[in-house]
């Protein structure tokens, strides 16, 4: 994809059509097996791949139709968690149990995908960091992990056995989806979760991602931050200096990043960016009901050429537009933006190939 300039892709969730919620749901509420939801989801996956195949994306995901969540699939998939006990104004499950891998969280979505495009295909799991901070509760937990960090750390060896077996299977790029490291970046959000020394969790961060992705060869490595979001509003807000001096020790291919939305306060923090890396530029607010013109894609990205060379640049939007199915998000607005994309990437090659 690096040979494409301006490539296109997208972060991993799309929204999901009512009927497939409600799938989700009674699956989940044990009203119809995983056995009889699957091949529904399998016709509902192959529309979700025509969409971003019409949209013209270089690399393509399932949309993430088959999981509740972007990191409860981790749960959903390992053996020792117990669904729905912690309660942060969403469930979530937490860690009752020392984590068994007894059987793949992902690779089932990317063997589907990878046998029914030509397109590139994007595989996505949730980082150790945001799984230790979502799923470790002080009551429930500390019988299995005494503490946080050390849920986290065993998420390590599980996240990297399934990503050698994805890669086996034939995943051009795996994403690590890390919001925590950037919603860190608002004082109000650390204040709200008692973070009272952001470096050493900014660099546990970094190191956890780092452990996963290390030594993995023929893979497109990538890692996501957003200021994360429910219903078109975001749990964090401001620019990311703070976190600029931890993403120089982030050993991924890509840094895929926020910059449509007005809260991450513009494009300059770009000029921290670290020079190793490509940027994934967050170029279609997610967050914004109105679709947005060719022109005003092709404008973000010409702002981000101005910190950065032209052959380091991916496009996508801000974030997944689902990352929980219950995110009420509209399919033919996403498509459309998606489409808007992928016509400014092909004005842009034709501008600057
Ligand atoms: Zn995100």
């Amino acid at each position: 994809m690096e040979s494409t300039l301006f490539p296109t892709t997208v972060i991993g969730s799309l929204p999901r059509p009512a009927w497939v919620l409600d799938l989700i749901l009674d699956r989940k509420a044990g009203r119809i097996s995983e056995e009889e939801a699957e091949p529904l989801l399998d016709r509902a996956i192959e529309s979700s791949i025509a969409l971003q195949e019409q949209a013209r994306l270089e690399e393509i995901t399932d949309g993430e139709w088959r999981r509740e969540s972007y990191v409860k699939v981790f749960a959903e998939r390992v053996r020792g968690f117990k669904a729905d006990l912690h309660d942060s104004g969403m469930p979530y499950p937490a860690v009752v149990a020392p984590l068994e891998y007894h059987r793949p969280l992902v690779l089932h979505e990317l063997r589907f995908l990878r046998a029914r495009t030509r397109r590139r295909v994007k595989i996505t799991l949730p980082a150790p960091y945001i799984i230790g901070r979502r799923m470790w509760h002080a009551d429930h937990s500390r019988k299995a992990y005494p503490t946080r960090e050390g849920l986290m750390e065993a998420c390590v060896p599980i996240l990297r056995r399934e990503i050698e077996a994805l890669r086996e299977a034939g995943a051009d790029t795996v994403q690590l989806d890390e919001p925590w490291l950037s919603t860190m970046v608002d004082p109000a959000f650390r204040r709200r979760e008692g973070i009272d020394n952001p470096s050493y969790e900014m660099d546990r961060c970094v190191d956890l991602v780092n452990q996963v992705l290390d030594g993995f060869r023929d893979l497109a490595t990538g890692m996501h931050l957003c200021h994360a979001h429910f219903d078109r509003q975001h749990g964090s807000e401001g620019p990311y200096g703070l976190i600029m001096p931890a993403l120089q020790k982030v050993r991924v291919g890509t840094i895929s990043m926020e910059y449509a939305t007005p809260v991450a306060g513009g494009l300059d923090s770009l000029a921290q960016f670290p020079e190793k890396v490509r940027l994934g530029l967050g170029c279609i607010d997610h967050c914004d009901p109105r679709v947005e013109t060719v022109e005003d894609v092709v404008k973000r990205v010409e702002e981000a050429m101005r910190h950065l060379d032209k052959s380091r640049i991916t496009l996508h939007p801000d974030c997944g537009f689902a990352p929980s199915a219950q995110n009420p998000m509209d399919l033919d607005e996403a498509y459309r933006k998606l489409k808007a994309m992928c016509r400014a990437a092909r004005v842009l090659r034709e501008k600057h190939g």
